[in-house]
């Protein structure tokens, strides 16, 4: 998925947080928070030109985030949730990505998952080319604004 797909998907979890759950933030602070925990996986997007693509390291595996947030818990139990919620949410999300699924089980088991029909030959591609792609593909872009949409529409209506 895209950014801005991480990115609504971030601010769909403040707003359900703000508007139903009594929480110890600011729900301006909270908005600012969680947007950032969702877009924190994709953070190896900084150094992933070392990597075969940027789900191949921790940042990609729920193991990781599962501990990093059971961590957090100690600290402070609501951000330790909304770290998980958030980060959980994007690796859902990444397994409706077009080249790379997601190594769910990692690191003790490295088969990637996805649901959809993975073309992993356009992994490499540079984001201008995947979103000329995508532009030409309507199944794939669909899916893409489908689930923006669906996210949009919550945080306008709901
Ligand atoms: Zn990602």
């Amino acid at each position: 998925m895209t950014t801005v797909t991480h990115l609504t998907s971030g601010l769909v979890i403040a707003k359900v947080v703000n508007s139903f759950f009594s929480q110890p933030l600011q729900p301006e602070h909270v908005i600012v928070i969680s947007a950032a925990f969702a877009l924190l996986p994709d953070v190896n997007l900084l150094w992933h030109r070392k990597l075969k693509s940027h789900h191949d390291d921790f940042t990609h595996y729920p193991a990781a985030w599962i501990a990093i947030s059971g961590i957090l818990f100690i600290a402070s139990s609501f951000l330790g949730l909304l770290l998980f919620v958030n980060t959980m949410l994007h690796l859902i999300l990444d397994t409706f990505g077009f080249t790379i699924g997601v190594k769910l089980l990692a690191p003790f088991n490295k088969r990637e998952y996805s649901f959809t029909n993975l073309e992993r030959d356009k992994a490499d591609w540079s984001l201008k080319e995947k979103c000329r792609f995508l532009l030409k593909n309507p199944g794939r872009l669909n899916m893409e604004l489908g689930i923006n949409l669906l996210f949009i529409s919550f945080l306008i209506f709901f």
